[in-house]
């Protein structure tokens, strides 16, 4: 990362603040998630309404995001996947003591539990009428929370939106493995740039084609109740793809091809009434188009963030460098039925 991200010119210097707080809220959040992974206790994860797993660190994650973004900007709006309320009642009591310890361990002792419930829950821009903000940040605080439990890959997924549309996004990868061998990468993209950084220093990050679809690498979800991998691996059959499927938790994939590790990622409907989550795409789909690839959808619509907290008039992802693109698109239209 640039030490002042406003020097850099164009569009960057217009979100200069907001890039500032959005490095630094997703590096305070990395840092959490990476002293929390592995160490979570028995009775520090529930199941959501939804079926999905949440941890401590989650609800920590996204209470230290909001209260960085408020030190930086004073009010914002957000779209962010945890709510407070998870957390009411005796029962949560537990879970609470340890969502307010990660977050002190973040941002001092002095924090108490009430700060914490309120940051958790700041800015919040969905009500009963949708999202009705024209600007507002949408967060995963930890994308891939299975991939999080298993020890794997994770994303903190950070993007701000308006009117519609992503101007910037950071997505942080604790766990992702460098090229020189270190591990960590942040994704910092705004309008016509995506940068990564690491130990080593910060680079643009650019997708990479390859020379033939035959040599072309795809990735896609560990859990196959994400993405249909029997789909995808006709899919492949039918690209003439030979490398295995490279499969990776939460944005790390759209990380994969912003900087070349995969020229494909492929999330294909598993069933017909699952909506995506504008949270667990925007900022991965930012940095993949802001270094040189496509994002669409699996009939080849752009992902369309002007329809509130979910991308309504989007089925599954592809995301790609660009080159294919379109050839992908058709594969996967003939082999979905
Ligand atoms: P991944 O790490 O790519 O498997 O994706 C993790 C995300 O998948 C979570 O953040 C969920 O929001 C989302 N998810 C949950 N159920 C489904 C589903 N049936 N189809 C697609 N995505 C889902
Ligand atoms: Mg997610």
């Amino acid at each position: 990362m640039p030490a002042d991200p406003a020097a850099d010119e164009g569009t960057a210097a217009v979100y200069a603040r907001e890039l500032a707080a959005a490095v630094d809220a997703v590096r305070a959040a990395s840092a959490l998630c990476s002293r929390a992974q592995g160490r979570l206790l028995a009775g520090e994860t529930l199941t959501k309404g939804d079926d999905s797993p949440v941890t401590v660190a989650d609800f920590a994650a996204q209470a230290v995001v909001c209260s960085v973004l408020e030190r930086h900007l004073g009010e914002f709006g957000m779209v962010g996947e945890e709510d407070a309320a998870e957390l009411d009642g005796a029962r949560r009591a537990a879970l609470l003591d340890g969502v307010v310890g990660l977050v002190r361990g973040e941002l001092g002792p002095e924090v108490a539990a009430t700060d914490v419930l309120a940051a958790i829950d700041r800015g919040d821009a969905v009500t009963s009428a949708g999202v009705t903000s024209e600007r507002y940040w949408t967060l995963d605080p930890i994308d891939g929370t299975k991939g999080f439990l298993r020890g794997d890959q994770y994303a903190i997924a950070l993007a701000l939106i308006e009117r519609g549309e992503v101007v910037l996004g950071v997505l942080g990868c604790p766990n992702l493995a460098n090229p020189d061998g270190s591990t960590g990468a942040t994704f910092v993209a705004v309008e016509g740039r995506c940068d990564v950084v690491t130990a080593a220093g910060t680079s643009p990050a650019r997708v990479a084609a390859p020379t033939s679809l035959a040599d072309a690498r795809f990735c896609e979800s560990v859990e196959s109740g994400h993405s249909d991998q029997g789909a995808s691996a006709r899919v492949a059959e039918l690209l003439g793809i030979r490398a295995e499927p490279y499969r990776i938790d939460s944005q790390c994939k759209y990380a994969a091809v912003a900087r070349g590790d995969a020229s494909i990622y492929l999330r294909l409907p598993t069933r017909p009434g699952y909506v995506e989550k504008i949270w667990d795409h925007a900022a991965g789909m930012f940095a993949v188009t802001q270094a040189g690839g496509r994002v669409t959808d699996v009939t080849g619509a752009p992902l369309d963030f002007s329809r509130g907290a979910r991308l309504e008039a989007n089925r599954g992802v592809i995301a790609t460098d660009g080159r294919y693109h379109d050839e992908v698109v058709a594969a996967v239209q003939q082999i979905l039925p």
